[in-house]
């Protein structure tokens, strides 16, 4: 049961920043130097243990850690990895692939779209089509849970594809690293890059890349800025053990710790998928008896967040819904496409099936307009 309620006056069912647990938001009462052994070495070792979870093969991986908010840590891969020469492939099913494109934009790197709309997930077929046709192409970014409608895009497919030609795949799993088991090194990603307060459960200040080790010791001199700069702040902290390059979020990076420590001690990335799973499955089902109808099929369905469309009673406004349901102890989350009505619930963070129930009776309670 979530011991959350102490301090929070709702739950958070959004895709992050979530609801932590008290421990969590306790790790943040102390100060640190960013300096002194101490904190490099806390540095360290959540270096080690995220390169762990990635991956069995973790002696051929690395980890970057990245100040800012998730999307700074996508702009480091992308404006840091990329040669001058080289051609990026991005393929978008929502915001946050259409935001890569707008960052290669920004700095000036060659780019290839392939665009499957808001519903549909992403397919090796047209990628490999692309390939054929265009061998300038030497890197491709994919999102892996796409945010803007819960949709869980089948990478596998996508990095045997990019194997085979021989590119460098880049992949945004920024809400599904840590809720989901995966192993980078079997779905051949170069790049993932993940942020705090996701599914590993921490509180927002700082982005990560696993990188294959190999592949980032080739980027030096890459950069396209100086304080997103990957290989520069990779090297600071290899060579001056867990050093950041400049100011780290100290308390958000404690608190970090803890909420990898909270992961193991649930099981791992398999039982926090179960958990996050039952979340998802009550809360569809639930829905669905309210009356609802999920956007997505349930084959491209993620555990993490799910869009509903709004129900066809006219006077339903979702200010309304929302400002109820806060009062009822639970914030949602608007929605984000432009084909259709929806808004969205998460399921991920400190939140268990006992409170998707309490979220039901919640809704059923509410829904009549
Ligand atoms: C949350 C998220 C991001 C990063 O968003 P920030 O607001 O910068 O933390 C990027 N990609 C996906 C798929 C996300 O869910």
């Amino acid at each position: 049961m979530n011991q959350t309620a102490i301090d929070n006056p709702y739950l958070l069912l959004t895709p992050g920043p979530l609801t932590t647990s008290q421990a969590v938001r306790e790790a943040m009462l102390r100060d640190w130097c960013t300096w002194d052994r101490d904190y490099n070495e806390l540095v360290q070792a959540i270096r080690v243990k995220l390169v762990r979870l990635a991956t069995a093969r973790f002696e051929d991986f690395t980890t970057v850690l990245m100040q800012g908010s998730g999307t700074f840590s996508v702009e480091a891969v992308l404006s840091s990895v990329i040669p001058t020469e080289g051609k990026l492939l991005v393929l978008t099913n929502g915001a946050y692939g259409d935001r890569m494109v707008q960052m290669a934009r920004v700095h000036g790197i060659a780019t290839e779209v392939i665009d499957f709309g808001e519903v549909t997930p992403v397919a090796a077929g047209p990628v490999e089509e692309l390939l054929e046709k265009d061998p300038a192409i030497t890197h491709i970014a994919v999102v892996h849970s796409e945010t803007t409608t819960g949709m869980l895009n089948p990478i596998a497919d996508i990095g045997e594809t990019a194997k085979r030609y021989g590119k460098i795949f880049i992949v945004d799993a920024m809400s599904s690293f840590g809720g989901v088991p995966m192993d980078i090194a079997d779905l051949h990603i170069d790049y993932l890059i993940s942020s705090a307060n996701k599914c590993i459960q921490g509180v927002p200040g700082f982005g990560f890349i696993i990188a294959r080790t190999t592949e980032l010791a080739a980027t030096k001199g890459r950069a396209r800025t100086l304080s997103l700069d990957l290989y520069d702040q990779w090297e600071t902290m290899e060579k001056h053990n867990g050093k950041w390059r400049f100011t780290s979020p100290t308390h958000v990076v404690r608190a970090f710790y803890q909420a990898l420590v909270e992961l193991e001690a649930e099981g791992g990335m398999e039982k926090r998928y179960e958990r996050y799973s039952r979340n998802q499955q009550i809360l569809a089902e639930g829905m669905e008896r309210l009356g609802f109808r999920s956007l997505l099929s349930k084959e491209s369905q993620s555990p993490f967040i799910t869009s509903f469309y709004y129900p066809d009673q006219e006077a339903f406004t979702f200010q309304a819904f929302y400002e109820r349901l806060k009062k009822a102890g639970f914030v949602i989350y608007p929605g984000k496409i432009s084909q259709a009505d929806t808004f969205r619930i998460g399921n991920i963070g400190e939140v268990y099936p006992e409170d998707m129930e309490r979220l039901l009776k919640a809704i059923a309670e509410n829904r009549f307009w």
